[in-house]
């Protein structure tokens, strides 16, 4: 698969710059309904996530987007938060546990339409009790990096930027945020008072990457590379892994080496990364093969060596420090 070529071809499937639109999923009816807590909301085009910080007693605890959202808005610490969610048509990774249906992140317009960013926020107020989260998700949202400047404006025009977190992942394979915006666009998102972005590594080296995505593994090394340079913007930045692999062999010096490659970025990335468990919803059960079993199984060893690293190498007291306290050397 050639990534490059592949995300440009997406992105223009997915972004209308003169009409200032983006082609957002319609979840109603898909697959991945089936595994909502609530009916997709906003006429289709949305979600509320319940996001909790405990989930399964034998994986990590995940602080996302809870604590900074927290911290950012002045709410007091919780366990759960809702966010409304909104999804990208569109993603240059096949990753087999992804819990969106292929269908909607391949740029079709029969399973979604074309919203400007203030009809999305036309449709998130208009429910009973709109979350204080909105989370740009996909798919892979920096396909359209204008999302989010986009996003911003509209959200301090209604004077909501003071009362509304905004939220986005990113899966580090595009530059497209130095390639496509202006540089007014990036000076909003690095300025931007409550807005953080979450960046997926999916795997712990170039095998278990390509096992995941189905990408050249040549693309691991890219995830660094654009992580490298995030880093260096004045965004708030965290990061998540998927651990899940066909081969637990070298595991231990693996999952060592990939923390020695986030610290080599900066010294506390690891303390603002969280493993994700990935758990088989409904679209990954079709794509679950002997090997995404046994993938699903491999998860649990990595994430004990990834405990066992962190304690290694920073104090008890770091690792409780909450997430979003957490420093980075260059913001
Ligand atoms: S990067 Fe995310 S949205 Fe894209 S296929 Fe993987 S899990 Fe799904």
């Amino acid at each position: 698969m050639d990534i490059e070529a592949s995300s440009i071809k997406l992105r223009n499937k997915i972004i209308d710059l003169s009409k200032k639109k983006l082609l957002i999923s319609n979840l109603k009816g898909s697959e991945q309904e089936k595994d909502l807590l609530l009916a997709p909301n906003c006429k289709g085009y949305g979600r509320i996530k319940h996001f909790r910080r405990h989930v399964n007693d034998e994986w990590v605890a995940d602080p996302l987007p809870i604590d900074p959202v927290c911290k950012g808005l002045g709410h007091l610490r919780t366990d759960m938060i809702r966010a409304q969610v909104f999804q990208l048509a569109g993603c240059n990774f096949r990753c087999w546990y992804c819990f969106v249906p292929f269908s909607l992140i391949s740029g079709n317009e029969q399973n979604a339409s074309w919203l400007s960013p203030g009809e999305l926020i036309e449709l998130y107020l208009d429910q009973p009790d709109p979350p204080s989260i909105i989370d740009l998700s996909g798919g892979h949202p920096e396909l359209a990096p204008e999302w989010v400047p986009w996003m911003m404006k509209e959200l301090t025009a209604r004077k909501l930027d003071d009362k509304v977190y905004l939220w986005s992942d990113d899966n580090l394979s595009t530059d497209f945020f130095w390639q496509f915006l202006t540089d007014d666009d990036r000076e909003l998102v690095n300025s931007y008072k409550n807005y953080s972005r979450v960046c997926c590594f999916k795997g712990f080296d170039r095998d278990s990457f390509s096992f995941n995505t189905k990408a050249d593994s040549k693309y691991f090394d890219r995830q660094f590379e654009i992580m490298r340079r995030l880093l260096k913007e004045n965004i708030d930045i965290y990061a998540y892994a998927t651990f899940t692999t066909n081969s637990t062999i070298g595991i231990k010096k693996k999952i060592s080496h990939f923390v020695d490659r986030l610290a080599d970025l900066d010294p506390n990335l690891p303390l603002r990364t969280v493993p994700l468990e990935i758990i088989a919803f409904t679209p990954v059960v079709n794509r679950l093969d002997h090997q995404a079993t046994i993938a699903i199984k491999n998860q649990f060893e990595a994430i004990e060596f990834w405990k066992k690293e962190l304690e290694i190498r920073f104090s008890s007291e770091m690792i409780n420090k909450s997430i979003e306290s957490i420093p980075l050397r260059d913001n």
